[in-house]
C-alpha cells in the first residue's frame, strides 16, 4: 500500500460563544483537514487544530508545515508510521498539530487496511469512553449554573478553568461545589499561578474535595511543579508542560506529576501519544487524553486511543460540543453524555460531509 494523493483543506469555524481560559480567549476553530489516498483505494482522514498560545502554531503555519511534509508522504507506506514521524521531525521540529493531522490520517488508513476500528487495531477491546466537560472562565454564578446543567445531563466529572483571578476562582469553585455536590471536580489553572499562589489555592480546593489540579505553574517550570507536587494536598496534572516523550521522561524522573494530560495536537498524534503514555505508565503516572478546539474527527481519534489504552484513565474530549462541525464531519461516533460510543466501522469511523 502506497500513498498516492495528499490533500489539505483549511476550515475556519466561529464559536457560538467564546471560550475563556487564563491564557487567552478562543473564538474560532481553525482546522486543517488532511486526506491521504492510497493505490488500493483507501482514504484516511486527519485533522490539525492549532492553538497559537499553546503549541505556537497558526492556521497558516499548519498549512506551511503540511506543504513541507508532502514530498515525504507521497509514495510512502502508511504502515511505516515511526519512519514517517522521524522524517517529519527531520524536516521540522515541534509543530504537533500539523504532524497530528498526518498521523491521524495514517492511523485511519492502517486500521482501514486491517479492517478494524482503530481502537481494536491499537489493541483495545471496548469502544466506549466516558468524557468530562469543561467550564470556561466566567461569572462564578454562571459557572455554577453550568455545572448544575452538566450534572443534570449525566456528566460525572467537571473540569473548571481557573488561574486568572484568585478571588473569583475561589467564589466559583465554592458555588460549583454547592451546585454539583457529587461531581468529581478538576481545576485547570492553565499556568496562571506561582508556587505561593498555587499552595494557597490548592488548600482551598482540597477542602472542597477537588480531585486534581492541572498545570498550576508556567509550562517551563518543571522544578517548581515537582516542588509543588511534594507539598500539594491535591494531585497535580501536567498539560502545557508535556509535549513530547522526552518531556514525559523529564516529568517522571523529577516526579513532577500524578497525571499527564496528553493532547494529540501537542505531541503530533497517536504514535507519540502512545510513547508518552508508556513512559508515564512505567513510572506509575496515569494519563488523561485532552483536546484542543477539535472537531469530531480528531476527537474520535482521541477516543479510539483512550479506548485502547488502560493507563489513559480520563478523557477530556469535549471540544466538539463547543461548535457546529457538521459542515465538515457528517458522522463520527454516538454521543450519549457522558459516553462516547465508537462505531465498529474500520479506521476512525469518520465520514466527512
Ligand atoms: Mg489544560
Amino acid at each position: 500500500m502506497r500513498i498516492t494523493r495528499f490533500g489539505v483543506e483549511r476550515t475556519h469555524v466561529p464559536l457560538p460563544e467564546p471560550f475563556t481560559v487564563s491564557l487567552g480567549v478562543i473564538d474560532s476553530a481553525d482546522l486543517a483537514i488532511v486526506t491521504l489516498e492510497t493505490d488500493d483505494g483507501l482514504v484516511g482522514y486527519g485533522e490539525g487544530s492549532p492553538t497559537p498560545f499553546v503549541t505556537g502554531e497558526t492556521g497558516e503555519s499548519v498549512l506551511a508545515a503540511l506543504k513541507l511534509f508532502e514530498p515525504l508522504l507521497l509514495g510512502a507506506d502508511p504502515f511505516a508510521i515511526d519512519a514517517i514521524h522521524r522524517g517529519m521531525d527531520q524536516i521540522l521540529v515541534r509543530n504537533g498539530s500539523a504532524k497530528a493531522a498526518v498521523d491521524l490520517a495514517l492511523h485511519d488508513l492502517c486500521a482501514k487496511a486491517a479492517g478494524l476500528p482503530l481502537y481494536r487495531y491499537l489493541g483495545g477491546a471496548s469502544g466506549s469512553v466516558e468524557v468530562d466537560m469543561t467550564i470556561g472562565l466566567g461569572e462564578p454564578e454562571a459557572m455554577a449554573a453550568a455545572a448544575a446543567g452538566l450534572v443534570a445531563k449525566g456528566y460525572r466529572r467537571i473540569k473548571v478553568k481557573a488561574g486568572a483571578d484568585e478571588a473569583r476562582d475561589v467564589a466559583a469553585i465554592r458555588l460549583i461545589r454547592e451546585a454539583a455536590p457529587e461531581a468529581q471536580l478538576q481545576v485547570d489553572a492553565n499556568q496562571g499561578w506561582d508556587v505561593a499562589t498555587a499552595l494557597r489555592m490548592l488548600a482551598v480546593y482540597a477542602d472542597l474535595g477537588v480531585v486534581a489540579c492541572e498545570q498550576p505553574l508556567p509550562f517551563w517550570d518543571l522544578d517548581g511543579t515537582a516542588y509543588l507536587r511534594r507539598r500539594s494536598p491535591v494531585p497535580i496534572m501536567v498539560d502545557e508542560g508535556c509535549f513530547t516523550p522526552q518531556d514525559a521522561s523529564a516529568i517522571v524522573r523529577r516526579q513532577a506529576a500524578d497525571t499527564v494530560n496528553i493532547k494529540l495536537m501537542k505531541c503530533g498524534g497517536i504514535h507519540r501519544a502512545r510513547q508518552i503514555n508508556t513512559i508515564a505508565e512505567s513510572a506509575g503516572v496515569t494519563c488523561m487524553i485532552g483536546c484542543m478546539l477539535e472537531s469530531r474527527l480528531a476527537i474520535a481519534a482521541g477516543a479510539h486511543l483512550a479506548a485502547a489504552t488502560p493507563n489513559i484513565v480520563l478523557a477530556d474530549l469535549d471540544s466538539f460540543l463547543d461548535f457546529d462541525d457538521s459542515p465538515l464531519v457528517a458522522s463520527a461516533f454516538a454521543f450519549d453524555p457522558p459516553w462516547i460510543h465508537l462505531p465498529d466501522a474500520p479506521g476512525l469511523g469518520v465520514e466527512l460531509a
